[in-house]
């Protein structure tokens, strides 16, 4: 498979993904959370699919363009370890969704930031709500999910709160 039949394969699976949780969370009330804004994609698509839920964007460095950006107080700007403790403060309550598309093409950073992201992101999340994800997360509280047919296995991760 070349770099670009993969990188399709994981743009499918991260949509059907996300496209799924929008529908998982249908009864869960609370914001939405986007961890990695990147250059806005995934967060504009969520805005689409889930157009009554605050999102919640966390980043450390936006660049993304002015009209993939979210409004001033939904961006929080800064280093996860940094700005996630004490987040559910800033959303006014725990989150039904969050989608965490963190990596880069460092596979030891992205085990490393994964390890600790699972177990600080679990208390952010409402019971029955669902964490979608471009890294594998083992996190006590977190039961993984069938992921839809259209995504190859291991590319995209869902997860619900138990
Ligand atoms: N979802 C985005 C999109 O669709 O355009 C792409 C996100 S990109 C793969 C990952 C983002 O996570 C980068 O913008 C990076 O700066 C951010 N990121 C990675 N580790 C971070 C950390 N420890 N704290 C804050 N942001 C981080």
């Amino acid at each position: 498979m070349s770099r670009l039949d993969s990188f399709i394969r994981r743009l499918l699976a991260q949509r059907a993904c996300l496209d799924r949780a929008a529908v998982l969370v249908g009864g869960v009330p609370g914001p939405v959370v986007e961890l990695g804004l990147g250059n806005g994609r995934t967060y504009d698509h969520l805005r689409q699919i889930l157009p009554e839920r605050r999102i919640y964007v966390f980043e450390r460095a936006p660049a993304a363009h002015p009209l993939c950006t979210p409004a001033a107080g939904y961006l929080v700007v800064g280093d996860f370890a940094e700005t996630l403790p004490g987040a559910v403060t800033r959303l006014g309550g725990p989150a039904a969704l969050i989608h965490a598309d963190v990596g880069s093409g460092d596979e030891t950073a992205n085990a490393r930031l994964a390890a600790w992201l699972g177990p600080l992101i679990v208390p952010m999340l409402a019971e029955g709500g669902i964490i979608t994800s471009d890294q594998r997360l083992t996190a006590e509280g977190l039961a993984p999910q069938p992921v839809p047919a259209e995504a190859d296995k291991g590319r995209y991760y869902l997860y619900r709160r138990t």
